[in-house]
């Protein structure tokens, strides 16, 4: 395997069951990942003991299998490796690069995002009282292509967007963990929805900040429902009925724009899904929905 090899990953955090939209998610990775002979892995990302349930990762676990969506190798738990994202926040902050920040989120709003205690710069002690850890930004335009959407641009701005990356709670952040894992397990391209597409200038700064260079990313747009929202477990979602799963595949590739005529006849779940690789034209996906 040579370092230009092809690793993707779909990342669920299990708030709930497998939805529709999160399916086309797991299958836009999923086919992006075959078509280029590459490695596919699944990673729960189950950072938050208030929001997720050891209950939602199995049905989740077990959503994935029934539609044939199987990791290449061991699935990864965040839960699994606190040590390892202690050990980042450690680094970080000797470096200067996170700080403790012990300001609540009116004090923050009160004073336009800066903090009022100089956070910052080491000045505040917060000593007994609850604190967070953030990643000390720097203002940066961002560019970069995504494989999708084009040419993209995000500013970034220092001190007001910097990302909490271990809660006050004592759990640690998303912003950090996405990009500590996908760096340890070799992910160099990100299929994700375009929901996600805010946060990808922040993790550029951090891949960059851990010394790894940034992947290619693809947001793809996310399912909205009647209403217009997107698909997610607070609007209610509905559950994927796993003994529907070659429907709800078919679905799937339907809402990615992909050539239905291909698949008929196929309903052998590993045809449809190899046969759906074969295929797989990605710039055939619809991006007025985004
Ligand atoms: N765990 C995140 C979510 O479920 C996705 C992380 C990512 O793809 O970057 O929204």
């Amino acid at each position: 395997m040579t370092d230009s090899h092809y690793r993707g990953r779909f990342a669920p955090s299990p708030t709930g069951p497998l939805h529709f939209g999160s399916l086309v998610t797991a299958v836009a990775s999923y086919l992006e990942a075959r078509s280029h002979k590459g490695t596919w892995l699944v990673r729960i990302e189950d950072l938050d003991p208030l929001r997720e349930s050891p209950e939602a990762t199995q049905r989740i676990l077990d959503s994935l299998d029934a539609h044939g969506l199987h990791s290449d190798e061991p699935v990864c738990f965040q839960s699994e490796r606190h040590a390892h994202y202690h050990a980042l926040i450690d680094r970080l902050l000797s470096q200067g690069l996170a700080y403790r920040c012990a300001c609540s989120r009116k004090q923050l709003q009160e004073n336009n995002g800066r903090h009022p205690e100089h956070c910052r710069e080491g000045e505040a002690e917060p000593g007994e009282r609850p604190f967070a850890v953030r990643f000390a930004l720097h203002d940066e335009r961002s560019t970069w292509h995504d494989q999708l959407l084009g040419p993209q641009s995000q500013t970034v701005h220092a001190e007001l967007d910097d990302p909490v990356i271990l809660r006050k709670e004592g759990f640690y952040a998303y912003q950090l963990a996405v990009v500590a894992d996908d760096i340890d397990q070799g992910i160099n391209h990100v299929v994700r929805g375009s929901d996600l597409l805010d946060m990808t200038a922040q993790q550029q700064q951090i891949y960059r900040s851990l010394g790894a260079p940034p992947p290619y990313w693809m947001h793809i747009p996310v399912i909205l429902n009647a209403e217009g929202q997107k698909l997610s477990k607070q609007n209610h979602a509905p559950a994927l009925d796993d003994r529907k799963a070659e429907d709800n595949l078919k679905q799937a590739l339907a809402a990615l724009g992909q050539d239905q005529r291909l698949l008929a006849g196929t309903s052998d779940i590993g045809t449809l899904l190899a046969r759906a690789a074969a295929n797989w034209a990605p710039e055939r996906i619809h991006l007025t929905a985004r």
